[in-house]
């Protein structure tokens, strides 16, 4: 509530103990509550308050305490490099909005699980909250879209089908970065990016059903699913590519030598 108010002035009402006094205008929720607790301890350990200064703004990011928009990217590419690149992978393609859309969210790491909207108090703590596929460990985003063994074979299928293999990245970002790592021509690689847009955006779906239409998840069935899904995404959104989507399902690796041998002269790849 007190945006304006100095930080000597916040120093001098702190308790015995060094802890700061904050007002908030609603009660805060349990990880609210958490994170205002990791602020107490960041203030408590802060290095350099002199309480002969007067307050002043500096960015840590570059060597003048100045803010550019260049320099905090400059900052970001030197931390995060390869990220940069996700949210093309993700945009760019010719995947619906919808799939992208979910896409991003589970990198994000923002997709409503119930562990989610738990933490958010849209639904009781009380409800269970176990992975609908394994029924063995609770649902989270990286579970649910990758780590659980259900779907980490659907996965593996599609790599298969890409007569590729990789070892197991943990998470939905590490998924993503090792995608953006593969390399393939241009044709070839816009089909490429599909594969983990349609395969999060089917595997929360099927969640989606098994949660709320209790229905029984047949994850054989989702890699099929998925390849057709991905047939008709480059059927409608890259048509100078000349095959059916069946052709897609059953004979991906001729296909893709066909096209970097035949298209790529008239597309430039
Ligand atoms: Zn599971």
């Amino acid at each position: 509530m007190e945006k304006e108010r100095s930080l000597s002035s916040f120093m001098q009402m702190r308790d015995s103990l060094g802890v700061w006094k904050l007002l908030f205008r609603r009660p805060l929720l349990a990880w609210e509550e958490d994170e205002v607790s990791r602020l107490q301890v960041l203030i408590r350990d802060a290095l350099g308050l002199n309480m002969g200064l007067k307050d002043f703004i500096r960015w840590n990011a570059s060597l003048d305490g100045q803010f550019t928009v260049a320099g905090i990217r400059e900052w970001y590419e030197s931390n995060q490099g390869p990220r940069l690149q996700v949210p093309r992978l993700i945009w760019k393609g010719v995947a619906p909005p919808k799939p992208q859309f979910l896409s991003w969210l589970a990198w994000r790491g923002r997709v409503k699980t119930i562990g989610m909207l738990k933490r958010f108090r849209a639904v009781s703590s009380s409800v269970e909250n176990l992975c609908p596929f394994c029924k063995l460990e609770e649902e989270s985003v990286d579970h649910i879209l990758l780590q659980c063994s259900m779907v980490w074979k659907v996965w593996s299928s599609l790599l298969n089908w890409w007569g590729l293999s990789w070892v197991t990245p943990a998470t939905v970002d590490g998924v993503l970065l090792w995608w953006l790592g593969t390399q393939f021509k241009k044709t070839v690689k816009k089909i490429w990016r599909l594969v983990p847009v349609a395969m999060l955006w089917l595997a929360w779906r099927l969640r989606n059903d098994c949660v709320f239409h209790e229905r029984q998840p047949n994850l054989e069935k989702l890699g099929e699913i998925i390849k057709v899904r991905i047939g008709l995404w480059v059927k409608s959104g890259l048509p100078a590519i000349p095959y059916s989507v069946h052709d897609f399902v059953e004979n991906l690796n001729q296909l893709l030598d066909w096209t970097l041998s035949n298209l790529g002269q008239c597309v430039g790849i």
